[in-house]
């Protein structure tokens, strides 16, 4: 059940497969496991073990798959961090997780300069080198070089003994509201989702997956690494989103599966820079981790000629629960139905379940269900129901299994006593040929309690506000009709494409 001991494996079976490719450069499992082990004997070396834990601060690179495969061969916990967290953020995560050595690189340094001091359990800063004429000015004594440590052979590995129920990871989860809360996922939380994601998707050793999305983030984690890695496939490394650079990747090597969240196929669709072409040895492309606009989906699949799928996962499931099958009906706006071994259900305020139809809070139960929230256990308590995981999320199902995603449960307006929900309003916006982007959020109503308030990024810099208002009147009941409607050049969204409605709130207060 430990994912970097299934790697051994298969580098064991076929070493001369192409494991990753960065920078247009092949690697085979034979040397990626070589590196893992090599990092893991290190970590040992400098007096780590198992139940230690171990931040990796890092941009999309070999590093990171080093570094994370490394850490777990040894047992030890791994907390991906965001590297675009602001030092203050990234100091409450490695103060919380009780974090012991640190994995970063030469790009960080000055950021990281400016909290090791605060940090005073943490042990080692080992920093990647992303150039090769990288020299970083090391300020602490606790900094040392990738490159040198990986050259020390002196250590010896001696493999720990790790069970199914032991925490190998601890994510922070995107914190678009409140302080983030770090959800323990073990090994048998790990193996087990990317096991049913790929054989759900029939990901397979023929596979070559483009990993474009960060993997600090749990859907990248999962889908593009661990399910291609476990079964002998191909990742290719982006190391940062692109248009041009994820078409030329697809071309060059025949990449058979992009993932990424809808504001990257929304990028993808609108740059122009790509063709059919670029992506005909594409079979599927992955789309999750928040709503993807019907428009969209059906924009992308006929301009590219590709089948979509999209799913639905969470930090605390490891992250996936649901997809659009590939043996029966795609269903666009919805999130498909129930992955292997996973069950989701739909339930009423009192954890009765719902009849088709009727929109509840969506709860999953499975073997991808995290432990707990480090160090929360009410917020765990509250959050994991008798074995349900409460996701916070509206949805209702069909007669056929399929769920849909109605919104998060905190997300919901309340005008004049009805429910309005931001995504169907920004459904109806997107939709709207000229508008590329649109964000739903509520404010304060003298009249309604609350007012829907819309924001729009649109192709058409003469578009009125009159004209998109007379839109939403003809697809919208009266009450979910935005009051107002706010141009933008861009909505501010986080790394794994969900609008940041804290910050267009705030945007809105400050006026
Ligand atoms: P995270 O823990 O960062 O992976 O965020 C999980 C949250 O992303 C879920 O609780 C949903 O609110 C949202 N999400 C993920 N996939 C989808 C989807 N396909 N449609 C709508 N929301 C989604």
């Amino acid at each position: 059940m430990n994912l970097s001991d299934q790697l051994c494996e298969t580098a064991r079976n076929q070493p001369e497969k192409t494991a990753y490719i960065f920078e247009d450069r092949e690697t085979s499992y034979e040397e990626l496991e070589r590196s893992v082990r090599q990092f893991a004997a290190q970590l040992q070396a400098l007096g780590y073990k198992k139940g230690d834990h171990i931040a990796l601060i890092l941009g999309n690179s070999p590093h990171f798959i080093i570094g994370l495969y490394g850490a777990l061969r040894i047992g030890a916990i791994v907390i991906p961090v965001n590297p675009l967290y602001t030092p203050h953020e990234i100091t409450y995560i490695l103060q919380n997780g009780n974090v012991k050595l640190l994995l970063t690189m030469d790009l960080l340094v000055k950021k990281m300069d400016a909290i090791i001091e605060k940090l005073p359990h943490l042990e080692h800063v080992i920093i990647c080198e992303t150039r090769s004429d990288a020299a970083f000015s090391r300020k602490s004594d606790k900094m040392k070089s990738f490159t040198k440590v990986m050259r020390n052979t002196s250590g010896e590995f001696i493999p720990p003994e790790t069970k199914k129920e032991d925490v190998a990871l601890i994510l922070y989860t995107s914190g678009t509201t409140g302080k983030p809360k770090g959800a323990m996922l073990t090994h048998k939380n790990l193996f087990s989702n990317a096991k049913d994601t790929a054989d759900y998707l029939q990901i397979s050793g023929h596979d070559r997956v483009i990993a474009a999305l960060p993997m600090f983030h749990v859907f990248c984690l999962t889908v593009s690494l661990n399910a291609p890695l476990m079964n002998g496939g191909t990742v290719l490394i982006l190391p940062k989103f692109s248009p041009q650079e994820s078409f030329r990747l697809a071309k060059k090597f025949k990449a058979t599966i992009f993932a990424g969240v809808p504001t990257m196929y929304n990028y993808l669709l609108q740059s122009g820079k790509g063709s059919k072409d670029d992506l005909a040895s594409i079979r599927l492309c992955i789309s999750g981790g928040a709503a993807m606009p019907i428009a969209l989906l059906e924009n992308f699949e006929k301009a590219f000629d590709v089948i979509v799928s999209e799913g639905y996962g969470l930090s605390e499931a490891s992250p996936v629960t649901c997809f659009n099958p590939l043996d029966r009906p795609r269903k666009p706006g919805s999130i498909g139905t129930n992955i292997m071994h996973v069950e989701n259900k739909v339930v009423d305020e009192f954890g009765e379940e719902l009849p088709p139809g009727e929109v509840g809070e969506l709860v999953v139960k499975g073997p991808n269900v995290m432990k707990g929230y480090y160090k929360m256990p009410e917020e765990t308590a509250s959050t994991i129901i008798d074995g349900w995981l409460h996701t916070g999320d509206m949805a209702r199902m069909d007669d056929e299994g399929y769920f849909y995603i109605v919104d998060r449960k905190k997300d919901m307006i309340l005008v004049g006593g009805y429910n309005v929900y931001p995504r169907e309003v920004e459904e109806v916006l997107f939709s709207h040929p000229q508008i590329a982007e649109a964000a739903v959020i509520g404010v304060p109503d003298s009249n309604s309690g609350e007012a829907v308030q819309a924001f729009v990024v649109s192709n058409d810099v003469e578009m009125t506000e009159d004209e998109v208002l007379m839109y939403c009147g003809s697809h919208l009941a009266k009450y979910k009709i935005p009051t107002h409607i706010v141009f933008l050049e861009e909505i501010p969204k986080n790394t794994t494409g969900k609008i940041l409605r804290r910050s267009l709130r705030e945007a809105v207060n400050a006026r």
